[in-house]
């Protein structure tokens, strides 16, 4: 199975009077992240973790910073574009795991949260994601949020493969066909399953 890495780092000051997106959540807090778009921080340091995964540039080669259709834009966007990329290059995601930087506000409590919400717009399972933070010690950056993310991704099964076997499979005559041929190529011949007769009890003619 061929797997891949990326890795996606950000950072946005503090700034009164906007709400503080992070994780695709809006927490309670007086001051919010400065940015074109909502300024989550997490959500662009994994959307370029996953575009870096597939060597398909970074957030600001699809999102010009001066391009007015981002401004105070959802950054969940970002992310959905990440995953078509992703998805375009034949890959999902195994894990990602990020690590906050920011002296307030605390995160632990709403670690949780965030990990589901995170996980809901990757449209993966909450333990496949993880969120931790700690605080800028000794970096005199008590004004900025960063955050720095890595993600593990796969390549899927051959997705046109599958879309043509579902098609096929509609009854279960079918998935008996499908299932025969497949052990017939395996095999070399055609494997004849064992037919039990249908008796009617009701009919002892
Ligand atoms: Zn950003």
């Amino acid at each position: 199975m061929e797997t891949r890495i990326g890795f996606g780092w950000d950072s946005h000051e503090f700034k009164e009077g906007v709400p503080l997106r992070i994780g695709g959540m809006t927490l309670d807090h007086p001051k919010g992240l400065a940015g074109h778009s909502d300024g989550d921080v997490l959500l662009h340091a994994v959307t370029d973790a996953i575009l870096g995964a597939v060597a398909a540039g970074d957030i600001g080669s699809f999102f010009p910073p001066g391009d007015p259709r981002w401004k105070d834009a959802n950054s969940a966007i970002f992310l959905n574009l990440a995953m078509e990329e992703l998805h375009h290059a034949g890959f999902r995601i195994v894990n990602v795991d990020t690590t906050l930087v920011l002296a307030a506000p605390k995160i632990a409590p709403v670690a949780g949260e965030m990990r589901s919400c995170v996980a809901d717009l990757l449209g993966i399972n909450l333990d496949q994601v993880s969120i931790k933070a700690k605080t800028p010690e000794g970096l005199g950056l008590d004004n900025v949020a960063q955050c720095h993310a890595v993600v593990l991704i796969e390549r899927e099964a051959d997705a046109d493969e599958l879309k043509s076997m579902s098609a096929v499979i509609e009854t279960q005559k079918q998935l008996e066909d499908v299932v025969e041929d497949l052990l017939s190529s395996v095999h070399g011949v055609p494997k004849k399953r064992t037919v039990t007769p249908v008796y009617d009890t009701e009919d002892i003619t």
